[in-house]
């Protein structure tokens, strides 16, 4: 992506060679058809683009963006549509239910139209002739993925609030941008028109929505990486680092970059918005959308949290985002994308997320081998990674990662935290493979250039699994069939031995008290809020609502503490008030279900398996 303002270009010719610079790709192609376009400009503003948008601020407190759109009519009948979803984020968010006032015109006369489905809305024109479509959108959600609108600031998310011709997506889309009063500043990395901050285009209608507007009033600031501009627009907060951001954060790109050897960006922007809660981040080709807490400069940890948090929306910029599976992109805007994939597009993803962070010094190398062993835990020690495969559960994002319940631990599992264990465990193999010559890196680099730049397009299943056996042998074809296809268990510790490394489980050693159910704290009672299957408190009857009344005939404040000073095989009775009525239930203590991973180097290590290591955890054995 990219920032704002000062990228004035003040003549056409000057815009003309910012664009060619936009895209690596093709660039004398594109450098004369924009060229062409801007000599156009010189004569009529709006003429090059098929879809022409027009957005206003009258009243930003109201939430209101007011859109004016102007195109011409390819058919006898127009079709207009909202996307229901955002690319990035795998679910039906039903964008079109915040769109009102939809009204067509011909030469300023009000013509026919009517709603076709949820998201699509015809309307009757002769072709060829110029149509103007006005509405408005309510833009109350403010997250990485969903536009927000106050008297301070626009946060706008093209799916949220920009219709589509399917006919004409992919054609010049432009925009007009009518700042509300006092409004300064704009973040995005749609291209100026004319050298006009508040003009911007898209090539299509794919980059007009891949690219987030941010309007207000904020400080920003610029650093080169890897040979381009890096823009960090920092919304609502004007005291941050600015010197240890620009270093840390260009290390983190610098590290990125080494894995795929290939900037294809001209300019990359990150809009960090900051808040009282955070939020997360969403990917976008050439920027990225930062959510995080005020306070998250204040301390080492939460740094190093938002540091994690950049280095994974940037490495998206080729992982999902140009090197992807096939249904992510082009896309769908009207239904659910299927892919199988998003162990590799997340998981993987969140595997580098920590590992950049240790190759550039970000992260100890004690706290990385935390980051492993903990994630060996996490991911044996869920009850749902043993019903539900990454395959099914990227598959499946749209209806259970993204509608998560209080069942959700007992039959799903996370393609970002177990993908990104398989990010690990495919690592290390293929550099035992290759004695320590062709790791995940090697691979990722590889599938880049072959899909991304060789064919152009996304990879298929059949394809993923050819490219992985290709470079691993036989082992690939069995860590597919077990883990990514199949549950059974991940034996990290074999992994872990082809970089020198010993993983032992203490568990055994001094097992821990378990019960099974989890607590929310409601007012200042105790309720339960999830239950893991098989567990005491699912077998003894503890319900999902329960209210906790006594433990072993005492008032208990807090739970989970008391269940610290417990031992397995301990006798329990407990008094819960379940729909207005006691009732008191009895069972005994169990023993906690996750593994305890200690991660430490074998003294034996070979010199290959120091090699590996070295390559895994990014610091020297
Ligand atoms: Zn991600």
């Amino acid at each position: 992506m990219r920032p704002p303002k000062n990228w004035l270009t003040v003549t056409f010719m000057v815009l003309a060679v910012t664009t060619i610079n936009l895209s690596k790709k093709q660039p004398m192609r594109i450098g004369l058809i924009t060229l062409a376009l801007s000599c156009l400009m010189h004569f009529g503003s709006w003429a090059q683009a098929a879809m022409q948008y027009n957005l206003r601020f009258p009243k930003p407190e109201t939430r209101y963006v007011e859109v004016s759109l102007q195109l011409t009519a390819p058919s006898d009948t127009l079709d207009l549509r909202l996307p229901v979803w955002t690319p990035g984020s795998y679910l039906i968010r039903e964008f079109p239910r915040n769109l009102d006032g939809f009204v067509a015109l011909i030469n300023g006369k009000e013509v026919p139209s009517y709603k076709t489905s949820k998201n699509a809305w015809a309307v009757a024109a002769g072709a060829g002739q110029k149509v103007e479509i006005r509405y408005r959108v309510y833009c109350n959600e403010y997250s990485v993925r969903t536009s927000y609108i106050d008297e301070e600031q626009a946060a706008l998310v093209g799916t949220t609030y920009l219709l589509f011709e399917p006919r004409l997506m992919q054609k010049r889309h432009e925009l007009r941008i009518e700042p509300a009063l006092g409004w300064k500043n704009i973040a995005t990395s749609l291209p100026e028109i004319g050298g006009n901050t508040w003009h911007r285009y898209a090539a299509d209608y794919d980059e007009l929505v891949d690219c987030p507007i941010q309007l207000g009033n904020f400080k920003s600031f610029t650093f080169e990486a890897t040979g381009i501009p890096h823009t960090l627009a920092m919304v609502g907060q004007d005291q941050f680092p600015e010197a240890k951001l620009r270093t840390d954060i260009g290390k983190i790109i610098e590290a990125s970059y080494a894995v795929f050897g290939d900037q294809p960006n001209a300019r990359y922007l990150f809009i960090v918005q900051h808040n009282s809660m955070g939020g997360g981040g969403l990917e976008h080709t050439n920027s990225t959308t930062l959510q995080v807490r005020n306070q998250v400069y204040d301390k080492e940890s939460s740094y190093r949290g938002f540091l994690g948090l950049v280095a994974h929306e940037y490495f998206h910029l080729w992982n999902v985002k140009r090197l992807r599976p096939v249904a992510l992109g082009p896309f769908d805007y009207n239904r659910e994308n299927y892919t199988r994939h998003l162990w590799i597009s997340e998981g993987f993803t969140s595997y580098y997320d920590n590992l950049l962070l240790a190759r550039t010094r970000l992260m100890p190398e004690a706290d990385y081998l935390r980051v492993l062993s903990t994630g060996f835990e996490a991911v044996l020690g869920n009850k749902g990674d043993e019903v539900q495969s990454v395959a099914e559960s990227s598959l499946d994002a749209w209806i259970k990662f993204y509608l998560r319940n209080e069942n959700s631990a007992n039959i799903s599992v996370s393609y970002y935290r177990k993908g990104a264990m398989l990010g690990m465990v495919f690592d290390a193999a293929l550099l035992n493979h290759s004695r320590g010559r062709f790791g995940l890196d090697s691979l990722m680099r590889f599938m880049y250039q072959k899909y991304h730049h060789g064919l152009g397009r996304g990879f298929t299943d059949a394809e993923l699994e050819a490219d992985f056996r290709q470079h691993l042998g036989p082992l690939s074809d069995t860590l597919f069939r077990d883990h990514i296809h199949g549950t059974k268990p991940i034996d990290f510790a074999r992994f872990a031995a082809m970089a020198g490394m010993r993983l032992e489980d203490t568990s055994k050693r001094k097992p821990m008290a378990f019960w099974g159910a989890s607590w929310s704290r409601q007012a200042d009672k105790q309720v339960v809020n999830a239950l893991r299957e098989g567990s005491t408190a699912w077998e003894m009857g503890l319900q999902y609502g329960d209210v906790l009344l006594e433990i072993n005939g005492k008032a208990e404040e807090d739970a989970d503490r008391w269940l610290r000073s417990q031992q397995v095989g301990d006798k329990i009775k407990i008094k819960v008030l379940r729909r207005g009525k006691e009732v008191e239930l009895r069972g005994k203590l169990g023993a906690y279900p996750a593994p305890q991973f200690q991660l430490s180097k074998d003294p034996q290590a070979t010199d290959l398996q120091k090699r590996i290591y070295e390559k895994l955890v990014g610091y020297p054995f």
